[in-house]
């Protein structure tokens, strides 16, 4: 029996604003108008800012072709809510614009699954969206909040800062060449989770309000998106190759191209941030903190551009981002 568009969406993403432990989002005094009606509507925190941003991944571009649908829905969620986590903004609402070829309930059933998971950990909740017919894509607007003035931007670094990266970097890349294999290793598994089931740092993000001068979340690679704080905050910088933090799995798979990965690879959804030289203390804290590495990999200069220098103060050249156009 064919699914009318009112009812998938009712099963698979209205269905929780309905009875049992879910009701508690019906009466969310934060969403008095949620799916269902033509608008959303949505209270944010008493004298903070709404920061929105929204995603669109489309098959075949963003994630392969037959992409695993128990994956999908978690790894497009943490993809946008990333953007909040780079904000330090607190994570509020999603609306979700689906695009599908044909209604397969199956899918539909792992999609949603594995998206209301992902949103429940990261406390966001969907109030609303659109369903149409055509090739796959998704595209999730995010909505988080903080206190006027406190968003983390990406033009604020200064000549002198310090600059840190979270967790580790290249893992995502390099696992772009696992995701076909049918008994994947130890470490090859390890990446392969990376890619699939990134972990947006909210909490880092939000920590960091107060202590980071500019920050972005590692879509593109590292060299790109320090690129894009740079730019926007009008310096340089210098990286320490041998600074950059690597997991054993990326090197043990990757050898002497983990690097390359983790300048150039995007998809780790780390996030990458300055701060001024005395809130060094703070931030080994809040590591420790957290139970999530940050290391400091390189310094804010006066001037123009990113180099990298390898273990003898040599310039190491850097991989270009990914560019859609
Ligand atoms: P309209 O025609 O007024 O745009 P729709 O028929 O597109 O309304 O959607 C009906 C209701 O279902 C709306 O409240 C909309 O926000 C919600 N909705 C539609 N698709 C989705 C989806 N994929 N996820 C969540 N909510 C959805
Ligand atoms: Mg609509």
């Amino acid at each position: 029996m064919p699914v009318s568009e009112f009812e998938l969406i009712d099963r698979y993403f209205r269905h929780r604003y309905q009875g049992g432990d879910q009701s508690a989002n019906l009466q969310d005094q934060r969403f008095p108008v949620a799916i269902g009606d033509d608008c959303a509507a949505l209270i944010p925190p008493e004298g903070e800012q709404l920061l929105i941003s929204v995603d669109t991944l489309v098959e075949s571009v963003h994630f392969p072709r037959q992409f695993d649908p128990a994956y999908l829905g978690r790894r497009a969620l943490a993809v946008c809510v990333s953007d909040l986590a780079a904000c330090g903004a607190k994570p509020l609402a999603y609306t979700l614009a689906l695009t599908l070829p044909v209604v397969e309930e199956a899918w539909l059933a792992a999609f949603s699954q594995s998206l209301h998971t992902a949103a429940d950990e990261f406390g966001i909740s969907l109030i609303g969206g659109d369903t149409t017919r055509g090739p796959l894509s998704l595209s999730i607007q995010v909505m988080g909040s903080a206190p006027p003035g406190q968003a983390l931007l990406r033009s604020g670094a200064q000549a002198g800062d310090d600059i840190y990266v979270s967790g580790a970097l290249g893992d995502a890349a390099a696992a772009l060449a696992c995701l076909d294999l049918r008994a994947p290793s130890e470490h090859q598994q390890q990446l392969l989770n990376r890619y699939r089931a990134p972990s947006p740092r909210l909490q880092l993000g939000m920590a960091l309000r107060g202590i980071a001068s500019a920050a972005a979340d590692v879509s593109d690679g590292l060299a790109a998106d320090l690129g894009h704080i740079l730019k926007a905050s009008g310096v340089a910088a210098t990286l320490q190759l041998k600074a950059l933090p690597l997991s054993e799995a990326l090197l043990a798979e990757a050898g002497v191209k983990a690097v390359d990965y983790a300048l150039g690879g995007g998809d780790d959804y780390e996030l990458c941030f300055t701060a001024p030289v005395m809130y060094r203390d703070e931030i080994a804290a809040l590591s420790a903190d957290l139970q999530l590495p940050l290391t400091r990999i390189g310094s804010v200069a006066e001037g123009r551009g990113l180099r990298c220098l390898d273990s003898q103060g040599a310039v190491y050249p850097l991989p270009a981002g990914y560019q859609h156009f």
